[in-house]
């Protein structure tokens, strides 16, 4: 067996004491690689930090769209120079919030064109958080997919159907994570169902959303993606085995890890 978290802040305050033992337990759930995403810009360089230490751990550098009214106007810079790094295997989260009322949206809008524009610059993917505001997610990605084929993904993606196929359509993999799993999730998972295997990823987004049965639980960490795995194989009728064994191959494609 062999699953990918695709989205984890081990570089969080909740998990950082303790990568040693997240990853120890990875390794005896078969979580063979985890990417650990940056949201500001000292988060991103702790984040290169850990996967500059574990040989399991790849780094996602970024500013989250709550956070840019908050970094030196020149970070995406910034963010660049941590890319070069051979561990950084992506460029984010980015993305978009209409939910929490953080920074305003233009400015989000400013930066994730920035991160997409940076992300086709370096040939790395980018990750995108949306909240709220699928619309313009979408609309921002399709300016973009004319000119340049896109590399990314919609990380714990809890949209509709109709604006995942959009972004599927886009270049884009789904990733989802535990909220997948909960009991009043059956609009979700129906969602997932849809979603063509090949472009499905799995996350915790730990420390946050611990899935079902140790929902509520904190905090969330890495080696829990199984469980998410076993909702959405059991959607798509296949083994868990297999279901890691085709989101592994999904994640090592799109993030070029080994
Ligand atoms: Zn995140």
């Amino acid at each position: 067996m062999s699953f990918v978290d695709t989205h984890a802040h081990l570089n969080d305050e909740q998990l950082i004491d303790n990568v040693d033992e997240i990853m120890q337990r990875c390794a005896e759930a078969d979580v063979e690689s985890v990417i650990c995403i940056g949201i500001d810009i000292q988060s991103s360089q702790t984040a290169v930090d850990i996967a500059g230490k574990h040989p399991h751990v790849y780094a996602a550098v970024g500013i989250q769209p709550n956070y840019v009214s908050q970094v030196p106007e020149n970070a995406i810079e910034t963010i660049r120079q941590m890319a070069a790094h051979p561990k950084v295997v992506a460029i984010g989260e980015t993305g978009l919030d209409r939910y929490w009322d953080y920074a305003p949206f233009d400015q989000q809008q400013i930066f994730f064109r920035q991160h997409i524009e940076l992300s086709i610059d370096l040939n790395l993917p980018f990750v995108v958080h949306m909240r709220d505001c699928a619309e313009d997610v979408v609309e921002l990605l399709w300016e973009y997919q004319s000119q340049f084929p896109l590399r990314g993904v919609m990380h714990s993606y809890t949209g509709d159907w109709d604006q995942a196929q959009k972004c599927i359509d886009a270049g884009l993999h789904i990733s989802f994570a535990g909220m997948v799993t909960y009991k009043k999730s059956d609009d979700l998972r129906a969602v997932a169902a849809n979603v063509p295997v090949d472009r499905i990823l799995i996350e915790t987004d730990s420390p946050y959303l611990s899935p079902h049965p140790h929902r509520g639980k904190r905090p969330n960490e890495p080696a829990m993606v199984i469980h998410t795995a076993a909702c959405l194989a059991e959607l798509h009728g296949m083994s868990v085995d297999e279901f890691g064994a085709q989101t592994t191959a999904n994640a090592k494609t799109l993030f070029e890890i080994k």
